[in-house]
């Protein structure tokens, strides 16, 4: 079964995430657990906590189903100290924050080099940093996700993320997200089903399946290999609505939240309406 959805807004509260989701008949759902351009954030209320939970469900939305977004502020491979040091309280908060809500997966972005350390150095420090935020929580699974490799951010190969899950000592709680606007914009094409094939077959063999937790499902405005992060509404863009037609009845994508991060939130319940129509009966 697909569980489709899109990252909704926490306008007003954590506990508006599900009531937004359900709104568009989204069947999962991601969200950030704090403002994701500050740093700083006080902890949950245990009203907004029970709030959420109670949301949650009477709506119909499980744990395994909702997928939160990690804040765009930490780099787990930062070359100095200080950041790398703030970037890992970020993340144990992050997870904490998950665990609080009953959630048990946090999806974010690898890192970056800044051409400051090499490449192997910065996935050292991402694998470590997971390490740190996993023996500091419990529960909560880190999710990787794949990038469009714009700038020196690496996890834009699946090589980089294999990597990175290598030297991750609890493989229990590591987990990957593709996003397939980054897949594209990184090299890996979608468009038919060769295509589909042979980077689904490559992410298998070098990442395996039994690591993916989510995708994310956006079309892109940049061609195959531009390395830049430009998502696109489902059909409109360089991708295109066959990748997604092949996704939609892909039986390994089954039971993972499949998340729209498009750009126009406004038809966001239509996307999902013809997402699911793609579905060979
Ligand atoms: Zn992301
Ligand atoms: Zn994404």
């Amino acid at each position: 079964m697909k569980f489709v959805g899109a990252h909704v807004s926490i306008a007003g509260g954590v506990q508006n995430a599900p009531i937004n989701a359900a709104a568009i008949n989204a069947k999962a759902f991601a969200l950030f657990t704090k403002n994701q351009r500050q740093w700083e954030a006080k902890p949950y209320e245990p009203a907004q906590i029970e709030a959420f939970r109670f949301e949650c469900d009477r709506l119909g939305f499980a744990a395994d189903h909702i997928l939160p977004h990690g804040s765009y502020l930490m780099n787990l491979g930062a070359p100095e100290e200080e950041s790398l040091a703030r970037s890992r309280s970020a993340l144990i908060d992050e997870m904490e924050r998950c665990a609080a809500l009953g959630l048990t997966a946090l999806n974010f972005h690898p890192g970056s080099h800044k051409n400051v350390v090499s490449p192997e150095e910065c996935i050292a420090r991402i694998s470590e940093s997971v390490n740190v935020a996993l023996d500091r929580t419990r529960d909560v699974t880190a999710v990787i996700e794949n990038t469009a490799g714009q700038g020196s951010n690496l996890g834009f190969r699946f090589e980089h993320l294999a990597a990175i899950i290598d030297r991750v000592e609890d493989k229990t709680r590591v987990g990957v997200c593709l996003d397939t606007c980054h897949l594209f914009a990184s090299g890996y094409d979608l468009r038919d089903q060769a295509a589909y094939e042979r980077t689904t077959g490559e992410f298998d063999r070098i990442v395996g399946f039994k690591y993916l937790r989510g995708v994310h499902l956006n079309d892109a405005k940049a061609p195959l290999d531009s390395k830049l992060d430009r998502h696109e509404s489902i059909g409109k863009g360089t991708i295109g609505i066959e990748a997604f037609r092949l996704i939609m009845n892909d039986p390994r994508m089954d039971d993972v939240p499949l998340i729209l991060e498009t750009i126009d939130e406004s038809i966001w319940d239509k996307e999902i309406k013809a997402l699911y129509s793609l579905q060979a009966r």
